[in-house]
């Protein structure tokens, strides 16, 4: 009998993670070795009881008199953010699912990266930050870099259909958010429900007001620019409202691969658990009995310039992800706080990763250092 695979996953409680168990608990020969959770500490600890992982970390110490760990007697429990690096890293530990909102992934991501493991990566904004680092230590490690971004999986799988050389471009679809159709002044009077209220997909609060702002498509061009190794010329995005094509790849022959599915996160996890195989698993499958219409359209840069931004950091590189990511994350937050407006969110980017000190080829301590500056300029911009 093979011996099972051992998965943690880092931010269980949240809807990458949730998925993620729900996919383990439906396949066989995978254990859940270890958990993470930030906030949610009682369905932290429900999950604990479900699945009997060797090691669960609540990252916030300051909850740790709250937890009652007698319900939980036969798993070890840590706190602070150290233990969910060192959970990463854990010599048992096969699979490390990165899901993590934020640049609070990092710290963990690059961890199982330095020490070989298979990441499969829902994490994007590691890649944002410090794309180039990754890639240069997961040469080194031996580390493998599988994507759950619904997007980068489906180029992933669409890649295995030639050779890197052979490919014209990547085409990465956007379903457009839910305010494809406001003109400029009514997106100015966008309310916090309304963004986060996404038409096809079911996400964490921060992905749903990237997605509505086109930040996520952003930051996924700059995703699969460090990804796959690609000129940013190669990249293009379209529009498909219906989220059932996840990305294409056209081949240089004019020959376009796309991979299709329902619109759910199951898939492309179990994918980056699985790969090179395929199992059969919980995923809906899309009912070809209907009729099914599937729109690609072009973007409309002037509403969305947060597309302009994402090629702009994919060609530079260097600080410009770590102050992009950094300003995005802070303004998304000021936004939930209802302290800036919806359109402030990228107004607020753009103006701050212009008057940011760039360095070409910084070390990590400077990608740290910028991500803090670009946090307290956004708290400045609020103050104005
Ligand atoms: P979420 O907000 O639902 O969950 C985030 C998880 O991270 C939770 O477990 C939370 O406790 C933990 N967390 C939050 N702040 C933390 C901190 N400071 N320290 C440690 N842990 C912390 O987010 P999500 O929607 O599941 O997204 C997670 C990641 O996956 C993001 O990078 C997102 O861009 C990416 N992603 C999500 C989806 C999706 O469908 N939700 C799709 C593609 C990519
Ligand atoms: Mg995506």
């Amino acid at each position: 009998m093979q011996p099972e695979t051992n998965i943690a996953i880092l931010g269980a409680t949240g809807s990458v993670g949730q998925n993620a168990l729900t996919v383990v608990r439906e396949l066989s020969g995978f254990k859940v070795f270890g958990i993470t959770g930030h906030s949610r500490s009682d369905l932290l600890l429900e999950q604990t009881r479900d699945f009997t992982p060797e090691f669960t970390v609540f990252s916030d110490r300051s909850i740790q008199q709250e937890i009652d760990c007698s319900q939980i007697p036969d798993t070890t429990v840590h706190f602070g953010h150290e233990a969910i690096t060192q959970l990463a890293s854990h010599s048992s530990i096969d699979i490390v699912v990165a899901a993590i909102m934020g640049r609070a992934g990092l710290e963990s991501t690059w961890s199982a990266v330095e020490h070989g493991k298979r990441v499969a990566l829902a994490n994007k904004e590691t890649l944002v930050v410090a794309g180039q680092q990754i890639q240069q230590l997961a040469r080194q490690s031996g580390a493998e870099l599988i994507p759950v971004d619904s997007e980068h999986s489906a180029i992933y799988q669409c890649l295995q259909s030639g050779k890197s050389s052979e490919v014209a471009q990547i085409v990465l679809t956007a379903s457009g958010g839910p305010f494809r159709e406001l003109t400029p002044d009514e997106l100015k009077c966008v309310t916090v429900e309304q963004a986060l209220d996404h038409p096809t997909w079911n996400m964490g609060q921060k992905i749903t007001i990237d997605s509505a702002t086109m930040m996520n498509k952003c930051l996924e061009i700059i995703e699969a620019r460090w990804l796959f190794d690609i000129d940013p010329e190669k990249i293009s995005v379209v529009i498909h409202p219906q989220s059932i094509i996840h990305s294409m790849v056209e081949f240089c022959d004019g020959s376009i691969i796309s991979q299709m599915s329902p619109p759910d996160m199951k898939l492309p996890i179990q994918y980056a658990l699985t790969y090179p195989d395929r199992l059969a698993g919980p995923s809906p499958r899309l009912d070809l009995g209907q009729s099914h219409e599937l729109q690609l359209l072009p973007p409309d840069p002037e509403k969305f310039p947060a597309l302009q931004l994402g090629f702009e950091v994919a060609a530079k590189g260097g600080t410009t992800g770590a102050v992009l990511n950094a300003a995005n994350e802070a303004a998304v937050g000021a936004f939930l706080n209802r302290q800036i407006s919806f359109t402030d969110i990228v107004a607020a980017c753009r103006e701050i990763l212009d008057n940011h000190n760039f360095e070409p080829n910084p070390t990590l301590t400077t990608l740290m250092h910028q991500d803090r500056w670009a946090r307290e300029e956004i708290n400045k911009w609020i103050a104005c």
